[in-house]
């Protein structure tokens, strides 16, 4: 009996692996391609992405009922790093949406290069675009594989270089079976900043033009943190970063910051800048970001004391 049950327990449990493997995929294609909910205009041309701008110009859009964007007229310099805050609601997550094409404006349009990405093809416009944030999907399956998805057919030395400057490398090579192991479900088996690093991977190896990121709010570690800081600023550089920013470190450092409420554009300027002026921003980060200020501040004070 006991011969006879236990081939079957390891049939179930592979079949329980199997089945998270399929929804894996399936998700795979949901988050990445993002392609179910709309439809490819039957003659769309090729983004040709050389600068990297991004446009909104006039944007208008909502879920349902009631605008989550209202007439948003903002450009994203090519090559800048622009970062967007604002209280939760304030429609940030929805404006990385809208770039990915995930949904259409009501009105307006969102350009890349002067092309309204409504009439580019998908697969262009993925290739163009990688997004990096707290919880980027990661598939039951190798850490390679996961990596792999930023440009399939790309290269063993590829992979491994995307790796290297993704500050991901080290612990990969660590792991029993290297690029073979398997990072677990949903990357379980990795910790918050490994599975972090996979996903710079991944973005690096893509090396699209249009970076988005949307930044991990819950604290890692310090030593983790400071190797996926490091591994960000890599990746950021030479592209058009648009970043959801919830550390001072960002803000502080972005070329611009734009300040949303309610889906409007409320300020925009440099953190001195906005500081000065008072308004939203010096009310938000008297909330969000006092504790990281004091600390700064705690900083200066003990190298100068
Ligand atoms: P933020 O990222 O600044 O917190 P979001 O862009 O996520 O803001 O959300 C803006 C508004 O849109 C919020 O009121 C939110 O509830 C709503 N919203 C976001 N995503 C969806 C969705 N998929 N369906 C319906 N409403 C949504
Ligand atoms: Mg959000």
């Amino acid at each position: 009996l006991l011969l006879a049950y236990e081939p079957a327990k390891r049939l179930a449990r592979l079949q329980v692996q199997l089945e998270s493997g399929l929804i894996g995929v399936r998700m795979l294609y949901e988050l990445l391609d993002r392609k179910p909910t709309l439809v490819e205009a039957p003659d769309a041309t090729e983004l040709i992405c050389n600068q990297g701008l991004v446009r909104f110009d006039n944007v208008r859009f909502g879920y349902g009922r009631g605008p989550v964007i209202n007439d948003l007229t903002l450009d994203f310099p090519a090559g800048k790093v622009s970062a967007l805050v604002g209280p939760s609601g304030a429609g940030k997550s929805t404006i990385l949406a809208l770039i990915e094409r995930f949904y259409d404006p009501k009105r307006g349009r969102v350009l890349i290069d002067g092309q309204d990405i409504k009439d580019v093809t998908f697969v262009s416009l993925r290739q163009d675009i990688a997004l990096v944030t707290q919880d980027t999907f990661l598939f039951q399956g190798s850490v390679r594989d996961n990596i792999l998805t930023g440009r399939p057919g790309a290269t063993e030395q590829e992979v491994i270089d995307a790796a290297i400057a993704a500050n991901a490398h080290e612990f990969i090579v660590e792991m029993q079976g290297g690029y073979d192991a398997n990072v677990g479900e949903g990357g379980g088996r990795l910790s918050g900043g490994q599975r972090q690093r996979v996903a710079i991977a991944r973005a690096m190896l893509r090396d699209a033009k249009v970076l988005l990121l949307d930044e991990a709010t819950s604290a890692l570690d310090s030593m983790s943190e400071s190797k996926v800081q490091e591994a960000l600023q890599r990746l950021m550089k030479g592209r058009t970063t648009i970043v959801i920013a919830h550390r001072l470190s960002t803000v502080r450092d972005a070329d611009v910051i734009h300040v949303l409420d309610k889906g409007r554009l409320v300020q925009s300027g440099s953190h001195a800048q906005l500081l000065a002026e008072g308004g939203l921003y010096s009310h938000l980060h008297a909330l969000q970001f006092r504790e990281a200020a004091d600390n700064v501040a705690d900083e200066a004070a003990a190298q100068e004391g």
